[in-house]
């Protein structure tokens, strides 16, 4: 059986150095504010090119803490409007309705998968929208230099979503500018599934904002600004120094990571050929955080079992989008029709854990269904 991912197998490169890493935290007596976290974020800072980075305990909360930021800062008051993509995760919108904002989704497009941004510039102008959400679902880089520029212009604040697309890029002006630095904030996961994954929960925030830094970081430590001393009514957001210290040994082979999951990307789009199956878009800056086919003719869920059946397990990236979801019944609108005629096609293929000799057989066993 091929396994969707194999987090054992990802992690046993790394697990003598995690160990002797994780070792030395414990001896340190120093289990959270120390010199792992420090040196995360710095070394996170400088990967994505952004000035400040905060560790924090997971992407959810990165995102509630750069919401909550620019509500403290006056930037974004309870019913202001947020332009965010239908088609994602629901860890995208959760922080967005609990603080009181209003989220006003828009459709993918048909080609990338992610945020159309002209679709989501109009839906700004309509709704008077105070702030844009851009997420890089399964590791593409999801950005339009131009309408940010204008939105930037207009006051409109961007802010990335960047849980699954750590090392991903795009060009601007002949220079290659990171996710987590292309808007005003992003937000970072290290879930233990993410292209660099933490031991269990962690997150980050990155940002050039010296300001919005500084309140993230109280905020995630109950809103004190110094000891005993709560400017607001934070929260406790922190990042574990293990967890850091395992992050940064990730974080130093995060080339190595993507050149991997580009390289098994590329040979899926090069092997798989079946009429059934439509391959994702080629996208350069892409760091493949999953590779998502389409199966048409309504014959997904018999692909899936085909599959199965013959020894390899796919994934659904989302199988429910967030608006069909139970909790957000009469809170976002009933139907989003191109987000869930996508979500019934969507099949994710195991790419994670997988040496190239297994892509190969993976996609001869695809290209064989319903021949
Ligand atoms: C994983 C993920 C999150 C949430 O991150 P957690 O660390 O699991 O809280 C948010 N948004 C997207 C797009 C994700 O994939």
């Amino acid at each position: 059986m091929i396994p969707f991912i194999d987090i054992k197998r990802i992690n046993d490169v790394y697990a003598q150095a995690t160990t002797e890493a994780v070792n030395q935290v414990i001896a340190s007596g120093r289990y959270l504010h120390g010199s792992q976290t420090s040196a995360f974020e710095h070394e996170l800072a400088v990967s994505c090119g952004a000035r400040q980075a905060v560790g924090v305990s997971n992407g959810l909360d990165a995102i509630r803490l750069i919401f909550r930021g620019y509500v403290e800062m006056g930037r974004l008051k309870p019913g202001d409007k947020v332009v965010v993509p239908a088609n994602t995760y629901i860890a995208s919108i959760l922080p967005i309705t609990e603080l009181g904002l209003t989220p006003v989704l828009v459709e993918p497009d048909n080609s990338t998968l992610n945020l159309d941004w002209k679709a989501a510039l109009e839906s700004v102008k309509k709704h008077d929208a105070k702030a844009l959400m851009t997420v890089h679902l399964y590791g593409a880089p999801c950005w339009d230099n131009t309408i940010a520029r204008w939105l930037k212009e207009h006051g409109i604040l961007i802010v990335e979503d960047n849980a699954q697309a750590i090392g991903a890029s795009i060009m601007q002006d002949g220079r290659r500018i990171f996710t987590g630095h292309l808007g005003d904030a992003a937000a970072f996961s290290f879930y233990p599934t993410k292209n660099i994954g933490a031991l269990g929960d962690a997150g980050a925030v990155t940002t050039d904002d010296e300001n919005l830094i500084n309140i993230v970081r109280a905020l995630a430590n109950y809103g004190s600004d110094r000891r005993y001393h709560n400017i607001y009514r934070g929260w406790n957001c922190r990042m574990d120094e293990t967890q850091a210290a395992a992050l940064r040994i990730r974080l130093a082979d995060i080339d190595n990571i993507t050149f991997q999951r580009r390289q098994r990307a590329a040979a899926y789009n090069a092997l798989l050929k079946n009429g059934n199956i439509l391959l994702p878009l080629w996208q350069p800056g892409s760091v493949w955080h999953q590779y998502v086919v389409r199966v048409k003719n309504n014959l997904r869920d018999a692909f899936r079992e085909y599959m199965k059946a013959n020894g390899v397990a796919t994934d659904i990236h989302y199988a429910t989008p967030p608006h069909c979801q139970p909790c957000y019944e009469n809170l976002l609108p009933a139907s989003m029709p191109i987000t869930e005629s996508l979500a019934a096609e969507y099949v994710s293929l195991p790419i994670a854990s997988l040496s190239l000799s297994e892509v190969a057989k993976v996609a001869n066993i695809a290209n064989e269904f319903a021949r």
